[in-house]
């Protein structure tokens, strides 16, 4: 008999590889894989172009009722890429003009009941892996396996900077370490489920592990978990 599907979370500070490990695990298992950030990161984007006054609730909430997200396999990426009312915005929602303004939006009450409804839609069937910053908290807090990961700041400073320089040559160190700071301390201050580490995660501190190394550490984990 086929192993019974289960929920993989991944939570953590930002750019610690989340997604990269997360994608690497939901293919190894035939998991799906999504990356919650990127739907925090959409609403986001279209909180920008439409102007809307972030601080009213009211222009939140008819905007919310405005968005339709989804994803569309991308098979050059090997994972999702998100989707816009129809429109793939995979590429636009990387920009740092919305990483600047994400863990505003991400903090909002409505905004995190609109992306949690569909988040836990998504997990419903299991055989699924989901990173973020809530997901073994508050999304799915019965999740079999719940990974915390980590990383040094400055490490993690480096690889998003070196992953941003390539398509914007003009960034600098400072701009992407001030914005990780920025976004740590917002994501882990907020009132609405902030960044916390679930009492039942495996911490996985990759500062000084190769991508090999933490896929065959969480891979034991996932089989551990999945029996
Ligand atoms: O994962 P990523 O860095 O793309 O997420 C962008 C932002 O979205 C985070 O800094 C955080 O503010 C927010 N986020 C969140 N809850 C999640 C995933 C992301 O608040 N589950």
């Amino acid at each position: 008999m086929a192993p019974k599907p289960i929920i993989i979370t991944l939570d953590g500070w930002s750019s610690c590889g989340k997604s990269t490990l997360a994608k690497a695990l939901a293919k190894e298992l035939g998991y799906v894989f999504v990356d919650s950030g990127a739907m925090y990161r959409a609403v986001t984007l279209y909180m920008l172009r439409s102007g809307v006054d972030i601080t009213d609730e009211q222009q939140v909430q008819q905007a919310l009722s405005q968005i339709e997200l989804g994803f569309a396999f991308n098979p050059a990426r090997g994972a999702s890429d998100i989707m816009l009312n129809g429109e793939n915005v995979e590429s636009l929602i990387r920009e740092l003009k919305v990483a600047e303004q994400v863990s505003k939006v991400a903090a909002l009450a409505t905004v995190r009941k609109f992306a949690v409804q569909q988040q836990q839609r998504l997990g419903a069937a299991k055989g699924i892996v989901m990173d973020g910053r809530d997901i073994g908290t508050v999304v799915f807090p019965q999740a079999e396996l719940k990974i915390f990961m980590t990383a040094d700041p400055e490490t993690r400073v480096l690889r998003r900077y070196r992953e941003l320089a390539a398509t914007d040559p003009g960034i600098s160190m400072e701009a992407v370490r001030e914005n990780l700071a920025l976004r740590d301390h917002m994501d882990a201050h907020r009132e609405e489920s902030p960044l916390r580490q679930a009492p039942d995660a495996k911490v996985l501190d990759n500062t000084h592990l190769t991508p090999e190394q933490q896929f065959t550490l969480a891979l034991g984990w996932a089989k551990e978990a999945i029996g």
